[in-house]
């Protein structure tokens, strides 16, 4: 079996057990999932969606986050975690906004990249999210679920986004990277878990577990 021919029977198994793709993050349009999608860094959605309300009760667009002091964020965002680094980053980037973008959130990766605080993978989920550009982004559970099923080598995240988008058709990418983060999500735990008993991994899991 080729790679793309096991890539194909992997999101047929993902397409049954997830039909529907909701975004994980509470957010009503590009500006606050950006804000979301940056908090949510080293933590978890459930504790980004427990704490946002809060904040875009206050500000939900970088014209009223502008007038907001850096404290008065850090303080909403404190039990996100890294919440005076992550403050800076969204008074940073909602300046720019306003000052270089008519306070919109701009749709190149170019330009969101060039935000503080955003990186690749920030950038690929508003684009995918957002704005339904084709994008595939690649975080620490989709990097180690690729390279257990042997759909890349799993050198880095660079190499593994790669990899999935020369296996995967790009009408596909927006809708299964959630499905992988789910899986991962209901079938991945750190410990425990069962390669003949997995959907995927007793098929197509590498012979040589686990990593
Ligand atoms: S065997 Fe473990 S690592 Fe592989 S997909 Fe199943 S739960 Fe995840």
């Amino acid at each position: 079996m080729t790679k793309k021919e096991k890539a194909m029977k992997i999101a047929e198994i993902l397409d049954n057990l997830y039909p529907e793709t909701p975004i994980p993050l509470k957010h009503k349009d590009a500006y606050t999932l950006l804000i979301a999608v940056l908090l949510s860094a080293q933590s978890t959605d459930k504790r980004v969606n427990e704490h946002t309300p809060t904040l875009f009760a206050k500000a939900d667009n970088p014209y009223k986050m502008i007038k907001l002091s850096v404290s008065e964020i850090t303080e909403i965002i404190n039990p996100i975690g890294l919440s005076g680094q992550k403050a800076k980053s969204i008074m940073g980037l909602s300046k720019i906004l306003v000052e270089k973008h008519n306070g919109n959130v701009p749709d190149t990766f170019e330009e969101l990249e060039a935000l503080p605080g955003v990186g690749h993978k920030t950038a690929s989920v508003v684009m995918s999210q957002a704005f339904g550009y084709p994008a595939f982004p690649v975080d620490t559970h989709i990097h180690r679920l690729a390279y257990r099923w042997t759909l890349s080598t799993g050198k880095n995240v660079q190499k593994t986004e790669e990899d999935l988008k020369k296996v995967f058709p790009k009408d596909s990418w927006n809708k299964l990277h959630l499905q992988i983060i789910f899986f991962g999500r209901e079938y991945c735990p750190a410990r425990g878990h069962n390669p003949q008993e997995c959907p995927i991994c007793s098929k197509y899991g590498r012979k040589k577990m686990m990593r």
